[in-house]
Order: structure tokens, then C-alpha cells, then sequence
């Protein structure tokens, strides 16, 4: 069987968190999308999936501030608006409910019998949770998102709603859509850092496919608990070049895939491209580079040249 060939997405797809992982590494990308997806009924499919299933402490927390404020913002508008202890007591009971299901998935993954250390369990850390109140308290209390309550009416999006553009399937949902007297607009929360003004353009011209031509889409992106916000209405230049970089994305996917030989020979796939990428890899445990990064380079470079 040629592996790559069943690899092969039927229909190819984007997403942030596709293009992110390849440009951090081909292999962790081929892993995840392609190896742990086509044998996700054997089990080192279910092997894999579960590993990169294991989020770190520090992304959790993030993912339920996400989930508290979307929470807050769809009782506000249906009428109730939770009080700032309560927010408090949500984001706590939440993010050690996250840390209990990653604590169990630790478990479960030891069974496979790999070595105890690859992955820790932990208890919920006071830091991250007063960190992630702060963050929920600021957006909440942030007049962009506050002026939006107060008018028109607001929908949650599903972040598995995707559209079709050029025969990819694209996934990059914003969270919330508002209609207001003077328009719709797009509402997408990013929860990893500050982006780029060049990233926020591009974000935004993909966002507004969820919306009209004249929604402004607008940004809330999380840096050290403080929000910054970034409102912009894409033209279609903008909207065609954020297509053209998402075609690019999907022909450098494919060619990773491709990349992988027959019989699921993985050797020429390449690594990461420096050794930060690995040490939070949840993968490694699979990879060459756990014997030595500079050794599984090296020998990864001759085989390329044979
Ligand atoms: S350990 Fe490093 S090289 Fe190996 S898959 Fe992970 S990121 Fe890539």
C-alpha cells in the first residue's frame, strides 16, 4: 500500500492550526493529520491521537477563557449577566475540570505501557487560574465587547463551521457574529499573543466569508492579560491574497504528505526545523530526534542527498 496516496485528503483543508503545526514541524503535521487520521481504529492511530489530544496546563487555561466569555457573552443575551465573582467561580470550576480530563487522559495513556515521565499530571496552578480570571474580567469589562452587548443581538459560532473556497475546506470560524443597526460584524478572539498587523489583515479577510462584503470584522487578541483590539474591513484585493496564501498553504500540506514513501516510510519527512519546536512536542516520544536532535538532523541531511 502507498501510504501518502491514502493519506491524501480527499478534500484539502486549512485551518490556523494545520499551517501552524507544519511550519513548526512537517513531521508533527504528517503525524497528526495523516498517520493518526487514516489509523485511528489501530492502535498506534489511537496512540497518536491521543498524545496530541494532551494539552499543556498553559493552553487549557486559555481555552476556557475562551469558553467562559463565550458563555458569558450568550447569557447575556439571552437576558442574564453573571456577576464578576461568578465569572470568577466559573473560570476555576472549568479550568480544573480541563486539568481532571487531561490528569485521566495521562492515565489512559500510560497504559501503552511508554515511559512514565512523557507526560506529567498536575493539580490546578493558583497563577494560571488568577491569570485566567483577569483575562475573562478585562474582555468582559472591555468597552468594544461591552457597546456590542448593549446593541443589536449576538450568535455564537461553532469553531467546526467552515466554508469552501477553491475546493479547500477552510476552517478559521470567528467566535461571535453581531447585527447592529449599522451592520454585521465578525468577532474573533485570538488567545495565543499580539498578532501582526500583516496576521490581522489576513485573519480578517478570511473572517468576513462568515459574514457580508461590508462586515467589519474586528480582533480581540490576548497579550500578558491585556486585550488589544483591531477592527478592519477587508477589500478584495485582501480577501483574493488571503486566498491565494491559504492555496500555497494547501500545496506545501500535500507536498508533506507526499513527502511520507511507500510503506509508511517516514525518514524523508522532514523534521523540525530547530530543537525549541521538540521540546514541547507531545510526539516525540516517536520520533528519532528523542535520541538527539543534532544526531536525527544530521542523519535525516545524508539521507536527502542519497
Ligand atoms: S520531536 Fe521535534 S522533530 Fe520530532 S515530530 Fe516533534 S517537533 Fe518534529
Amino acid at each position: 500500500m502507498e501510504f501518502s496516496r491514502d493519506m491524501y485528503p480527499y478534500q484539502p483543508t486549512w485551518s490556523n492550526t494545520r499551517i501552524n503545526l507544519l511550519q513548526r514541524c512537517p513531521r508533527a503535521f504528517v503525524l497528526r493529520y495523516g498517520l493518526a487520521k487514516l489509523s485511528e481504529n489501530h492502535p498506534q492511530g489511537q496512540l497518536l491521537s491521543e498524545a496530541f489530544a494532551i494539552q499543556t496546563p498553559w493552553i487549557l487555561m486559555h481555552q476556557i477563557v475562551r469558553q467562559v466569555v463565550l458563555d458569558y457573552v450568550e447569557d447575556y443575551a439571552n437576558g442574564t449577566v453573571w456577576s464578576h465573582e461568578l465569572i470568577r467561580i466559573r473560570f476555576t470550576k472549568d479550568y480544573a475540570q480541563a486539568i481532571l480530563h487531561r490528569n485521566q487522559r495521562i492515565e489512559q495513556f500510560q497504559q501503552y505501557g511508554l515511559e512514565q515521565t512523557l507526560f506529567q499530571k498536575t493539580q490546578p496552578e493558583d497563577h494560571l487560574i488568577e491569570m485566567g480570571v483577569d483575562s475573562c474580567l478585562n474582555l468582559v469589562q472591555n468597552q468594544n465587547l461591552v457597546s456590542l452587548l448593549k446593541s443589536g443581538s449576538i450568535e455564537r459560532l461553532q469553531p467546526t463551521n467552515s466554508i469552501v473556497k477553491q475546493n479547500i475546506r477552510v476552517y478559521c470560524s470567528p467566535d461571535l457574529i453581531h447585527h447592529g443597526s449599522d451592520g454585521t460584524s465578525v468577532i474573533k478572539l485570538h488567545l495565543y499573543g499580539k498578532i501582526s498587523s500583516f496576521e490581522n489583515v489576513f485573519q480578517a479577510s478570511l473572517l468576513q466569508e462568515y459574514g457580508d462584503r461590508n462586515s467589519i470584522v474586528i480582533q480581540f487578541s490576548l497579550s500578558r492579560r491585556k486585550w488589544f483590539v483591531h477592527k478592519f474591513k477587508p477589500n478584495s484585493i485582501q480577501r483574493k491574497q488571503a486566498l491565494n496564501i491559504i492555496s500555497e498553504d494547501v500545496k506545501q500540506m500535500e507536498n508533506a504528505f507526499w513527502s511520507v514513501r511507500k510503506n509508511n516510510d517516514l525518514t524523508k519527512v522532514p523534521l523540525a526545523d530547530t530543537y525549541r519546536s521538540c521540546t514541547s512536542c507531545n510526539v516525540r516520544f516517536i520520533c528519532p530526534s528523542r535520541h538527539g536532535y543534532e544526531q536525527a538532523k544530521a542523519e535525516q541531511r545524508s539521507l536527502m542527498c542519497q
